[in-house]
């Protein structure tokens, strides 16, 4: 059982903000900015790709209202909204959540962004691959 589970039944606290049916939304114990909430569906799987349509669709659904909350509230105009699957990719707790980070002056998330070029045969392949797996 993870963290995040603890916290959706109620044996760990958390500073919650907003809560329906497949949806709990609660401020980051360890915020990297000041307003740092936590996004995270009911449904207990580990990585996106895992989740239920109907859990997705409810987390899509109030993504853009909390990140208006988190943006009255402390005044940021700018945020960034990060959602780590594996351990490689930096998640640490190992059920799905969306962090929704304000940019507040230089705090905020840190991102290192190596862009290279898109080959144009490659694209082709992906694309094809892409779509087969849809
Ligand atoms: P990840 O690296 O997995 O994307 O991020 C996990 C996040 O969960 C971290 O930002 C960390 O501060 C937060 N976190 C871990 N344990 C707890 C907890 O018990 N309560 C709250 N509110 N946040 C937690």
């Amino acid at each position: 059982m993870t963290i995040f589970a603890k916290i959706i039944s109620g044996e760990i606290p958390c500073h919650r903000v907003y809560e329906d049916q497949h949806v709990l939304a609660f401020l980051d114990i360890g915020p990297v900015s000041d307003g740092h909430l936590l996004v995270i569906p009911k449904e207990a799987r580990a990585q996106l790709d895992e989740l239920s349509d109907e859990s997705a669709a409810a987390i899509g659904r109030v993504l853009p209202r909390l990140a208006r909350a988190v943006m009255k509230a402390t005044g940021a105009t700018s945020y960034n909204i990060l959602q780590n699957n594996g351990a490689a990719a930096h998640q640490a707790v190992m059920h799905v959540h969306f962090h929704i980070i304000p940019r507040i002056g230089s705090a905020g998330l840190g991102v290192g962004w190596n862009a290279g070029r898109l080959d144009a045969s490659r694209a082709g392949e992906l694309v094809a691959k892409m779509q087969a797996a849809l």
